[in-house]
Parts: structure tokens; C-alpha cells; sequence
């Protein structure tokens, strides 16, 4: 069942030597890229002939909740073309062609394109959160130089976080790091990663499990419509896409339209709901915790796959 979690994320890379020098990937497995971009690193010695390179690279935060890799390509190449993409309206744009190559470089530059991406429509309905590994990077997102105010909807779902343990590179002497800095570095911010992606994954499989056993239970109502589904039945009709609560103490489950239908309802407002087909999210029928539909209906596609089996 492991291969049907799904983990799509876009990073920002920073060299550890050369604060100045970033890259922007994506990645459905930001550990392991990670290593690949630090190559096979061996402690006192791998780095000395890379010294003049970028090596070792610090992964300072990651964007991740994309429903797919496609959506994580389109993220990454609009952070990576901040002057020129179609995300951003013209005259938003904070750099043009012109600056593009030294502006563009600057951090504050790169968090502030994160933000104007992030109040994109089409990214917004994701719930896209923010992992921070690194304390100065949360500080510097914080500070918002350049004045983008995020949507308010990300503060509802507290989806913009710094990592316990995060690192803070002021604590070394940034000009002359030895060899031995730079590999506790490295392996510091790597288990940060490593711990953050290992938690998401762990935390799908344990819902899956949970999910699955519940449809186990055969006949179910819809407390929305009262019509049965049974993903145990053989009919394909009985087996509509379902959402279910993400509580592990709470046994809500649905019709993934039914509930579609009512978020968006308590969202916009009787009357208004014709023109919008996705909702952001809603507070559980039945035990009030606020659910993020992108969430929802991804497990609802893992499970929809199982059964169909
Ligand atoms: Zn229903
Ligand atoms: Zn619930």
C-alpha cells in the first residue's frame, strides 16, 4: 500500500559556503534529492575537492501539498521564472528581465515570490504548507520585505511551520567553516528533512490503514443523501468516491460530493456556490476538526484505486 502515498514538494536549496548561491527543484522525495544533490558525501574529505563548487547544499525549506507532480513542475518552474511567469500578473512582478539575474539571486526576492504563488487561485485551493528547516529562512519569510500579504487562509490551516531542532547557521563562522562544520551541517539539516518527510509518510500509511479497515464494514450510509455504498460489493455503482474524516477518533464518512456540497455551501453562502467547484475546506459533521478538501480527496483516489483492484 506504500506506493500509493503520494508526497510532492518544491525546494530551496542554499550553499552552505556560499549563502549566495541557491537552487530551486522539485521533488517527491526530498531526502533522497537531497543526497543526490550533496552527491555521496564521506566526513573529512568529500567536500575538499568540491570546495570552490556549491557543495554541500542546505535544503532551507520546502512547498509541498501538491495533489501531483505536474502541479509541483509548474510551481517549481514559476518560482525558478519569477519574472516571467504567467502566475504573476505583470505589474506585480517584483523583477523584470532586466534585474532578473542579480535581484533575482536575493532571498528575500525568492520568499517573496513564494508568497505571491502561494495567493495564486490556482495554488491556493491546495492548501499548500511550509516546512522550514532553517531558522533564518522562517525569520527572513517572516520579516516579508517586499510587503506580499499571504492569503489569510493559510494562518486557518497553520500549514507554515519551522522544524523543531531547526538549524541556524549563525551559529558557525560563515567564513571559515572547516570541513568538519560543513558535515555536521549537512547531516544535521539532512535528518531535519529526512524527519519531516518520514512523519508525512508515516502519517498517510497509518490513515490508509485506517481507512481501508473501515470500508471493510461493508454497507455504509451516507449521513449527507442516507444512500448506501459498499466498497466491498462487486457492483461498481456501490463504490462512489468517499471522503472520511481525518480524526483517528472519528468515524465520519461521506460522499465526497455530498460533502463537496456542503462545504462549499458554508464557504460562499447559499446561492452563491454555482461558479465554484473546489472548496478549500470545512469543519467535520461530526466532530468539528477542520478538514482540508485537498486532503480528503486524495486519500479518496487511493482508496478508489484499492477497490478497484
Ligand atoms: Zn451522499
Ligand atoms: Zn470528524
Amino acid at each position: 500500500m506504500g506506493a500509493v502515498t503520494q508526497f510532492y514538494c518544491c525546494y530551496l536549496l542554499q550553499s552552505v559556503e556560499h549563502r549566495q548561491s541557491f537552487y530551486i527543484g522539485s521533488s517527491p522525495n526530498p531526502p533522497r534529492r537531497l543526497r543526490q544533490h550533496n552527491g555521496e558525501l564521506v566526513r573529512g574529505g568529500a567536500y575538499r575537492t568540491k570546495r570552490k563548487g556549491s557543495r554541500p547544499w542546505e535544503m532551507i525549506m520546502i512547498v509541498y501539498g501538491f495533489p501531483n507532480k505536474i502541479v509541483a513542475l509548474q510551481f517549481e518552474h514559476a518560482w525558478q521564472h519569477g519574472y516571467k511567469t504567467r502566475f504573476i500578473k505583470e505589474n506585480n512582478r517584483l523583477i523584470n528581465k532586466k534585474n532578473s539575474g542579480s535581484a533575482g539571486r536575493n532571498i528575500h526576492y525568492k520568499l517573496a515570490l513564494v508568497r505571491q504563488l502561494m495567493n495564486h487561485t490556482f495554488f491556493k485551493f491546495m492548501n499548500l504548507g511550509i516546512q522550514f528547516f532553517n531558522s533564518e529562512t522562517a525569520a527572513i519569510f517572516e520579516q516579508n520585505k517586499f510587503k506580499i500579504e499571504l492569503d489569510p487562509c493559510y494562518k486557518e490551516f497553520e500549514k507554515i511551520q519551522l522544524s523543531e531542532n531547526s538549524l541556524s547557521l549563525s551559529d558557525y563562522n560563515l567564513k571559515q567553516l572547516t570541513i568538519d562544520d560543513l558535515s555536521d551541517i549537512s547531516d544535521a539539516n539532512k535528518d531535519l528533512v529526512t524527519t519531516f518527510y518520514d512523519a508525512s509518510i508515516e502519517l498517510d500509511k497509518v490513515r490508509m490503514e485506517r481507512y481501508t479497515e473501515r470500508m471493510m464494514d461493508g454497507s455504509i450510509r451516507c449521513p449527507i443523501c442516507h444512500d448506501e455504498f459498499n466498497y466491498i460489493s462487486e457492483d461498481p455503482d456501490l463504490k462512489p468516491f468517499v471522503v472520511l474524516c481525518t480524526n483517528e477518533d472519528c468515524n465520519y464518512i461521506s460522499h465526497m460530493s455530498c460533502l463537496c456540497r456542503k462545504f462549499i455551501k458554508e464557504e460562499y453562502g447559499e446561492g452563491n456556490e454555482t461558479n465554484i467547484l473546489i472548496p478549500r475546506g470545512g469543519k467535520c459533521p461530526h466532530c468539528d476538526i477542520l478538514l482540508e478538501w485537498t486532503i480528503l480527496t486524495r486519500y479518496s483516489l487511493m482508496l478508489k484505486e484499492i477497490s478497484s483492484k
